[in-house]
């Protein structure tokens, strides 16, 4: 049998493993960070007549620029996010995902850095190598908030060509405080004040959840910082595959370098603009959401867990002896959670009110089994 390692495969990718958690067929899935919200039936009804007038021309390429579509993202994003952004500032690609690659396609690449602080996105780190971006893991504060100085430092000595802020931060649900983003923005460009600066790009695919106002208003005035955002959480619509940025023209202008032509199929944009057009309901379930979050918090408090502060649609818990074995005990209970391998700690998504109470449950025999 042949195996991966014995395909002419890069050096890099060898021996590695794809990025994913495990699909596993289980009553209550807390695992993915999904919106537990189908989409509203009269929404599914528009979006089956937006894409049956898009397939009456998939003869055709779809809008290569995606410019309608990038119009009311922006008009989004100017209505909920503090900034008023117009369509040469925002960009979209198949999930944020996607915009991430071809930001490193473009910023990062052969004997270029990226720095994450860790933990944080794995996929950050594991898009940078397919990009053949080297990865830099900066440090964070015991409470999972970044250690600003020692971000500094780590800055001024690796000088990366890109730095990833997370925020509100994937496991941990940690938001980052605007004061952060610019002192790490600064500490970028003045460490590479020889080249051209550095790219500092945002990641914000949870910020509809943040208790903060979004980090988009710092984008003016600097055009090497990228906000980028998605479609797969606060409009929950993961399976749409939607992300989107916003910044300076000039970066919009600079992915136009390495997309793929009509990378954004016309079905997809057809479904995306039907989901806008419903934004004011979808952002109903957010508030739902944040209120359940707020709730996981207090609740896993009570029944006596280590919880870290959220501002994400899912709560960071422990502290554990074995988090695997805590993930596999609350797995034989019927509630699947990730495992992010942060020592000692699980993080759980925040689902319907009767799947919370599900997984609290299972907390609670848990912990009532350990004592
Ligand atoms: N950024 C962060 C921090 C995420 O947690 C995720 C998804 N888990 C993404 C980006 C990518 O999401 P998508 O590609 O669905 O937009």
């Amino acid at each position: 049998m042949t195996g991966i390692d014995d395909l002419p495969i890069r050096d890099e990718l060898r021996g590695k493993s794809p990025y994913g958690a495990p699909q596993l067929d289980v009553p209550v899935r807390l695992n993915t960070n999904e919106n537990p919200y189908p989409l509203p039936e009269p929404l599914v009804a528009r979006i089956a007549e937006r894409v049956a007038e898009a397939a009456r021309d998939l003869n055709r390429y779809p809008d290569r620029d995606a410019v309608e579509l990038r119009t009311e993202l922006a008009r989004y994003l100017s209505r909920t996010a503090g900034l008023e952004v117009g369509v040469a500032q925002v960009w979209a690609a198949n999930g944020s995902n996607e915009v991430l690659q071809q930001l490193l396609q473009t910023f990062g690449g052969p004997g270029r850095t990226a720095i994450g602080f860790e933990p944080s996105y794995s996929m950050h780190a594991l898009i940078s190598r397919g990009t053949g971006t080297g990865w830099i893991s900066g440090p964070r504060n015991a409470d999972f908030t970044i250690d600003v100085e020692a971000a500094r430092k780590a800055i001024a000595e690796h000088r990366p060509d890109v730095v990833f802020i997370t925020s509100p931060n994937n496991p941990t649900g940690t938001a980052v405080a605007a004061e952060t983003v610019l002192a790490l923005h600064d500490a970028a460009q003045a460490a590479r004040s020889d080249a051209a600066g550095a790219l500092v790009v945002v990641d914000e695919a949870y910020g509809e959840f943040s208790h903060r106002p979004s980090l988009l208003p710092l984008i003016e005035g600097r055009p090497r910082l990228v906000l980028s955002r998605t479609m797969s959480k606060a409009f929950g619509a993961a399976g749409l595959r939607l992300g989107y940025l916003a910044a300076d023209p000039a970066v919009v202008d600079a992915v136009q370098l390495v997309r793929l032509p009509y990378h954004l199929s016309a079905v997809t944009q057809a479904t995306a603009l039907a989901a806008l057009e419903h934004t004011d309901t979808l952002l109903g379930y957010v508030e739902a959401l944040k209120a359940e979050r707020d709730r996981l918090v207090s609740e896993l408090r009570t029944i006596g867990c280590e919880v870290t502060d959220s501002d994400a649609n899912f709560v960071q818990f422990g502290r554990f002896e074995d988090a695997h074995a805590a993930w596999q005990g609350l797995l034989d209970r019927g509630v699947l959670v990730r495992d992010n391998g942060v020592p000692g700690r699980l993080r759980v998504t925040a689902g319907t009110p009767a799947e919370n109470d599900a997984f609290l449950d299972a907390v609670r025999e848990l912990m009532k089994e350990k004592s």
